[in-house]
């Protein structure tokens, strides 16, 4: 570690904003916000490097730290001319806050006002002439202090945190009845103070610490402390944020919101977050602290309000807004405060956005000339592309629907469920398999889980920034918040709306597009995008969403250089595949065909053979189905390649497993039940994922894989000579360990290839490969790809195999080995780049030594995540194969994939 601390104000800053693994993106930003002039409030940045110092050194600090921390604040003193813990005149107060290398809003712990004691305040109250003012932040700072620094909680059968006990008794004993917060005057809040310390003695047993340094060596412990706090470790897993990155601590001069009527602190986005309209969008609240304005306790005035009553802070303002946008060319998220009329910048950072907001924000950026279409495709959030195909509500029914409520639209889309009013009932509930919302007078960071199990979020308070809004939308969760109509008892589990009682486990329905609240369950309707684009029923002129989303894919295409295929099983899927940008199929896992109609009953026949003649026959009663289907699919593709894989899965999976199933069956086939039964128990399996299954089924039928050759070749040819489109065939065989095992099946399909062709009087070219999935596989790919003309990773499998973890029974621990950091992200949705991504590398090369130029892809369900599509760009893979849905979010990571690699 060589510099641990950076100081930033008074116009320069030792830090910049390319620092944000060392600074956290809070003390980055005040650093470049410092330099290019902003009003910022003074102070200094703890680096993450002594986060991490933190904790693997028991809690304890570099030596130099002290020192460095007494230089800091005597630097400010200078910048500001008030001393720290000074008596005799106004004294220097500090905020003591978080900031990690990616905001976690919410998450990890802020003091404020710190330096205050009883010789402090007074002097404050003396200097300001404003002794309710210096009281009431006091009482702040013991109640804030308390509960971070000091641990003061909550206790069993308390409805109300402690603090806020002691100030609603306070109310009730001097005024009768519950005033607000901003009513209560310097005696109320030094009576506040008073028993406030009291309470600290009590439930800690150690007396409030009155000297200012002793507050701040505290209250900086507390904030590398919260790194590791339940909800930071929640939120850091469901958003990949690696344990080791660490927070910093920023300590900055204290500015004031709360002096009086000519102050107050907001919080405001450069852009609309919610829908990216290119608008000045937050909001402010008068005579208030910041915490006030997150917290969502109070709702707060839209920030245009100011323009009326401080029209000098809000032209100051909107000025800034442009600044930001200028110079960090990305739509800003900021925190600020005014005191007196004066206007500081406490924070900004690029703004989180719904999926809807990024494409809108990143093509009107584009246009405007802010940045160039490479940085618009990077700026695209990949994971929450889904958010704007997601459905909306359906028109009519809309229409037709009761409006029960308004309230803000925090965070677009249509969600109905039933409602619940604390996180634990609604994560209850959707273990059972409902739909549920989660209705709260206002969230706090504890509500995170619920949050996550909910469809959508209501509460009664709160603003566009409260904390609900702010993590609603980066869930992408429909949210409507700051609904005023809505009351809540906590107790009887009811809410009442404009006098309707509805109790936990009633449907409502939310639009967080336009803030409105439903009575009932509403159907609904799919996107715009889809209904451009897949359905045909609404023109692209109509719809704004389409048209980024189209301008965003083209220049796509433009970047990428990895493929994306689709897994489609049927012309359905394929085509909605294609219409989102897929060149191909990359898997089609033929036994889901076998599913449909009456072609289970020929299947089971097939299995329950014992003959091989009347195997043969239930088998050939397949083709004329498997050969249709293939068709289907060819025509959809349209001359785009499509990967046919062999039957994959345990026979026994379509074999009746109940005694009524069985009874039924045997009527059906006209077969005794006793064989039917003998035939289930002989082909049980303790293992069916490792049992006979992949190329082992064709390996011991091989009429299975006959017949399906057959069907796929004589259906490319026949689409071929009847509409004329190019069909060249890959065809797949599953699970392959040993060269041999392909070797045996490729002579079957190319045997059945000349039958069909000299039949047919015509010939095709085919391509047979194999999936690799298995860690043999994967180091003895050069000896496989003699024979494999091309190869596809199952990482499905193989990350069954590779880990030995059975990707049926592993959801029983994989949360508590995120939990425990044993793996960062569940294995079977993002590549274990470390594990099963090794024996990728190693198949990749072992493959392309034997065959350069070999086409290689992936079809396990990793093909559609958006840190393994870029995995599989650095692995050199020829394309990514995911569901058809997810093609858009494959396209985007894969262009960004190569944008990124382009930078480097
Ligand atoms: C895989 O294993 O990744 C794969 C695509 O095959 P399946 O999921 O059908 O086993
Ligand atoms: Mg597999």
């Amino acid at each position: 570690m060589e510099k641990i601390v950076y100081h930033f104000g008074g116009g320069s800053a030792d830090g910049n904003g390319s620092m944000k693994p060392l600074l956290g993106g809070k003390g980055a930003n005040l650093a470049e916000m410092a330099r290019i002039g902003l009003p910022v409030p003074p102070g200094f940045t703890i680096t993450t490097e002594v986060c991490t110092y933190y904790y693997d050194h028991d809690k304890s600090y570099p030596a130099e730290l002290d020192g460095l921390v007494h230089e800091g604040i005597a630097r400010m003193e200078k910048l500001v001319g008030h001393k720290f813990g000074a008596t005799d005149e106004m004294p220097l107060l500090v905020s003591v806050r978080s900031g990690a290398r990616e905001s976690m809003p919410g998450m990890m712990d802020t003091i404020l006002n710190l330096g205050l004691n009883d010789d402090t305040v007074k002097a404050m109250a003396e200097a300001t002439g404003n002794p309710r003012f210096a009281w009431d932040c006091y009482r702040r700072f013991v109640q804030m202090y308390g509960d971070v620094v000091l641990g003061v909680q909550k206790e069993d059968g308390e409805d109300l945190e402690p603090f806020e006990s002691v100030i609603h008794a306070v109310k009730v004993e001097r005024y009768g009845k519950n005033i607000s917060d901003a009513q209560l005057t310097a005696e109320d809040c030094q009576e506040l103070v008073k028993r406030f310390k009291k309470l600290v003695l009590l439930r800690t047993g150690h007396a409030f610490p009155s000297d200012p340094w002793e507050q701040l060596q505290g209250a900086i412990g507390a904030v590398f402390g919260s790194w590791n706090n339940e909800r930071a470790i929640t939120y850091r897993q469901k958003y990949g944020i690696p344990a080791e990155w660490g927070t910093a601590v920023n300590v900055q001069c204290m500015v004031f919101g709360n002096t009086s009527n000519e102050s107050g602190s907001g919080v405001a986005f450069t852009r609309n977050p919610a829908v990216g309209t290119n608008e000045f969008y937050g909001e402010f609240l008068m005579n208030a602290q910041g915490e006030d304005v997150v917290a969502g306790v109070r709702t707060p005035d839209p920030v245009s309000k100011l323009a009326e009553g401080m029209p000098s802070a809000y032209e100051e303002l909107c000025s800034i807004r442009k600044k930001l946008e200028d110079h960090f060319r990305d739509m800003q998220d900021f925190e600020f405060t005014i005191q007196d009329r004066k206007v500081y910048m406490l924070q900004t950072r690029n703004g989180k956005r719904t999926g809807i907001a990024a494409f809108r924000i990143a093509c009107e950026m584009e246009r405007e000339g802010l940045i160039d279409w490479k940085t618009a495709v990077k700026r695209i959030p990949a994971d929450q592309v889904d958010q704007v195909l997601a459905p909306v509500f359906d028109e009519k029914a809309a229409a037709e629907a009761k409006v029960i409520a308004h309230g803000l639209n925090a965070g677009p889309g249509a969600a109905s469920g039933r409602i619940y009013l604390n996180a634990a009932r609604c994560i209850d509930a959707t273990k059972r398999g409902e739909k549920v919302l989660l209705v709260r007078l206002e969230t706090s960071p504890e509500d995170l889980r619920g949050m996550i199990a909910a469809e959508g979020i209501l509460t009664a308070r709160g603003g566009l920034s409260s904390h609900a809004a702010l993590v609603a939308r980066q869930m992408g969760k429909v949210c409507v918040c700051g609904v005023q109509d809505l009351e809540i008892d906590y107790q009887a589990r009811t809410i009442t709306i404009a006098g309707t009682v509805y109790n936990e486990g009633d449907y409502l329905s939310l639009d967080g597009t336009a803030g409105l609240v439903y009575a009932g369950k509403l159907p609904t309707a799919p996107s715009s995008i889809i209904q451009v684009l897949i359905n045909k029923t609404r023109k692209p002129e109509n719809s704004r969403s389409y048209r980024n989303f189209a301008r965003v894919m083209e220049w796509c295409e433009k970047a990428t250089k990895l493929q994306v295929r689709t897994n489609a099983d049927s012309p359905e899927q394929a085509a909605v595949a294609v219409a989102f940008g897929a060149v191909g199929i990359g898997l089609c896992r033929t036994e889901h065909m076998f599913f449909s109609g009456n072609r289970i009953d020929f299947m089971r026949r097939m299995i329950l053979s014992e003959r091989i003649d009347d195997r043969k026959e239930a088998v050939a009663k397949l083709l004329p189905f498997q050969k249709s289907d293939f068709k289907g699919i060819f025509k959809t593709l349209a001359g785009r390649p499509g990967t046919i894989r062999l039957l994959d899965p345990p026979l026994h999976e379509f074999l009746p497993q109940t005694k009524e199933q069985q009874l039924d069956l045997a009527h059906k086939m006209n077969m005794p039940v006793e064989l039917i039964m003998r035939r289930v128990s002989e082909l049980h399996e303790f293992n069916p994922m490792l049992g006979h299954r992949g190329c082992r089924l064709g390996i011991a039928y091989p009429e299975i894989t006959e017949m399906q050759a057959r069907a796929i070749l004589e259906a490319a040819i026949e689409v071929q000579e009847e509409d004329g489109v190019e069909v060249h065939p890959e065809i797949m065989v599953p699970l392959v360990a040993f060269k041999r095992e392909l070797d045996l099946q490729k002579e079957i399909i190319d045997r059945v290839a000349k039958e069909v062709f000299a039949a047919k009087g015509r010939s095709i070219s085919y391509k047979v490969g194999t999936m690799i999935e298995i860690p043999r596989a994967c180091v003895t790919a050069d000896e496989i790809a003699q024979t494999a003309e091309f190869f596809s990773f199952g990482t499905n499998d193989l990350t069954q195999t590779g880990l030995g973890m059975s990707r049926d029974d592993a959801g029983a621990f994989l949360g508590t080995y995120q939990n425990l950091e044993i793996i960062p992200r569940n294995v079977f949705a993002s590549i274990d780049q470390g594990g099963v991504g090794a024996l990728m590398r190693i198949g990749v090369e072992k493959g392309r030594s034997t065959r350069p130029k070999m086409k290689i892809g992936i079809c396990g369900e990793h093909g559609g995540d958006p840190a393994s599509v870029k995995f599989c760009h650095k692995l050199g893979l020829t394309y990514v194969s995911c569901s058809p849905y997810r093609v858009p979010t494959a396209r985007i990571a894969a262009a960004q994939a190569a944008l990124e690699e382009e930078k480097d």
